[in-house]
């Protein structure tokens, strides 16, 4: 029998002898389980090409009576149950022999993690499941993927082939990018303006059609939350704060400093052009809060997750320091530097804890760009680390708790695979080895610090990216290298039996039909 070759690789992993056959199988799942076994069925039905018949359900009931109890292997039998001595959330055992295959988990995230490594399995053996024993479980709980919806507008069916390719690497954070400068991409039916403005731009580079458009209406976005949520993902939405904001600008001029574009008196277009802009949200104008608080109703009704990303990144101070209504803000609330001048730097941070204030009143925890540690954050604002470890490092030497995404150590997927000209890609250059090399963990943080570090994330920034083709082969087999790192142990991590496994698990992505980069990983 061939090795298992799964990706990421599992904590630890014992072969048997024989094989199980699928054809014929049932499904059986203790109560609370039962979703993990519908969505397993369908995994392993798509990865063998075997019908319902041949792979089919039964409830508790049916599984001999007696319900299913944990470490069991009947005959014929899938059992999936509950062993809460397991572990930490997400963790499972997976027992497979050639008589049946039981699957032991700490909860229902972790039924779903096993349902994965038997859906990998599947891909790559077929109907013969080699036998074997594992358990397995996260090193660390957030594991993230986020993908700019507002750069490139994706089909929700290109969502939720993401969603579903995540799920296929244990990745269980979908940060959705949903506003930017070059659009806003959610409906907020209490303020139609923002998408019929924001959702649209004029597009300049040439054969790209005139316009570029799209919008995510409520049931869509329930759609991709149910879709992810059935497989273990918690989306987590993003909406910008106080800069990247020219698309909401677009139909609120009111809510930036001089009120309008150019000198004041044009309109904001949401923009076509990639970077950064000056205009941004007002500090000093009640009705920015106003705007958001709305704007965050929606979202807090919207997405069951208890976090909201709030931006936070690349914002000028060049209104900001010459606005009379800032202004007004820093000298009220003592926004000064050393020498004592207005310091529209410490306005940012003001900004982003109101922001937060606005977020904790419906529920939810803020999230932002390392920027925002330039003022005094809230305590329980969670620090994403983007412009190298730095971020990441203060924050929790702060007590934040910090998600790592260095664009500089190989979580920005936006950048050439290698520096050739014939590569696509912006910004820099992050092999397949690369990613696989980062390490979340700084050395210089203690035990206490690096107990913060709640996990990583890689990100897809879609600027040169049109399409979704675009999108898969920026994004693997890099997420996948990613994958490993997030979940697996740290001195389980091997560069040439990874490499060595990703030839197996390249097929299983042709099987699902990915757009993979095949070039050199280094
Ligand atoms: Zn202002």
């Amino acid at each position: 029998m061939r090795r298992p070759d799964l990706l990421p690789i599992p904590r630890k992993l014992t072969l048997g002898e024989g094989a199980f056959d699928l054809a014929g199988v049932d499904i059986a799942a203790a109560p609370g389980f039962e979703s993990a076994a519908r969505l397993l069925a369908e995994w392993l039905r798509r990865a063998t090409r075997l019908d319902g018949k041949a792979i089919g359900l039964v409830g508790a009931e049916g599984a001999g009576g007696a319900g299913i109890s944990k470490g069991l292997v009947s005959r014929g039998l899938i059992r999936i149950a509950k062993d809460a001595a397991l572990g930490p959330s997400e963790s499972y055992r997976l027992v497979i022999s050639p008589t049946g295959v039981s699957l032991d988990a700490a909860d229902l995230d972790g039924a779903i993690r096993g349902a994965s490594t038997l859906r990998q399995l599947a891909l790559s053996h077929g109907a013969e499941l080699p036998a074997l024993a594992i358990e397995d479980g996260p090193r660390f709980t957030w594991r993230g993927a986020m993908l700019d919806s507002a750069r490139n507008f994706q089909r929700v069916e290109f969502i939720e082939k993401f969603l579903d390719l995540m799920a296929l690497h244990k990745l269980n954070r979908f940060h959705w990018h949903l506003t930017d400068d070059q659009g806003w991409r959610l409906d907020i039916p209490s303020m139609p303006e923002l998408v019929r403005f924001g959702a649209r731009r004029p597009e300049r580079r040439v054969n790209i059609p005139r316009w570029q458009e799209g919008h995510y209406t409520r049931d869509e976005v329930r759609r991709v939350v149910d879709f992810a949520g059935e497989r273990g993902i918690v989306v987590v939405p993003e909406i910008e704060t106080p800069g990247h904001a020219t698309a909401l600008l677009a139909s609120h001029p009111e809510l930036s400093c001089r009120g309008g574009a150019g000198g004041g008196n044009e309109p904001f277009v949401t923009e076509w052009r990639h970077g950064i802009f000056e205009d941004v949200l007002c500090a000093g104008n009640e009705k920015v809060f106003d705007v958001l608080g709305r704007v965050f109703d929606e979202v807090a009704e919207l997405f069951p997750g208890q976090w909201v990303h709030a931006g936070g990144d690349e914002v000028p101070k060049a209104r900001w320091s010459v606005c009379p209504k800032c202004r007004s803000v820093m000298k009220v609330q003592g926004l000064r530097d050393e020498g004592g001048a207005l310091e529209p730097e410490f306005l940012q941070g003001w900004f982003m804890n109101r922001v937060a204030a606005l977020l904790a009143d419906r529920g939810k925890r803020m999230i932002g760009w390392d920027e925002i540690l330039e003022g005094r954050p809230r305590k329980d604002a969670i620090v994403m680390s983007w412009r190298g470890y730095s971020g990441g490092v203060d924050a929790a030497r702060l007590g934040h708790e910090v998600v790592m995404s260095p664009q500089t150590k190989a979580c920005y997927l936006d950048h050439k695979h290698l520096d050739l000209p014939e590569e696509p890609g912006q910004l820099g250059v992050c092999t397949v080895r690369d990613s696989y090399s980062f390490e979340p963990v700084p050395e210089s943080l203690n035990p206490g610090e690096a107990a913060l570090i709640v996990g990583a994330q890689a990100n897809i920034w879609t600027e040169l990216m049109p399409f979704g083709r675009n999108v898969e082969y920026m994004a693997f087999p890099r997420l996948s290298a990613l994958s490993e790192v997030f979940w697996s142990p740290k001195d389980g991590r091997n560069w040439d039996d990874f490499a060595r496994r990703l030839e197996v698990h390249g097929l299983r992505l042709d099987a699902l039909g990915v757009n993979r980069y095949r070039g050199p990983l280094e």
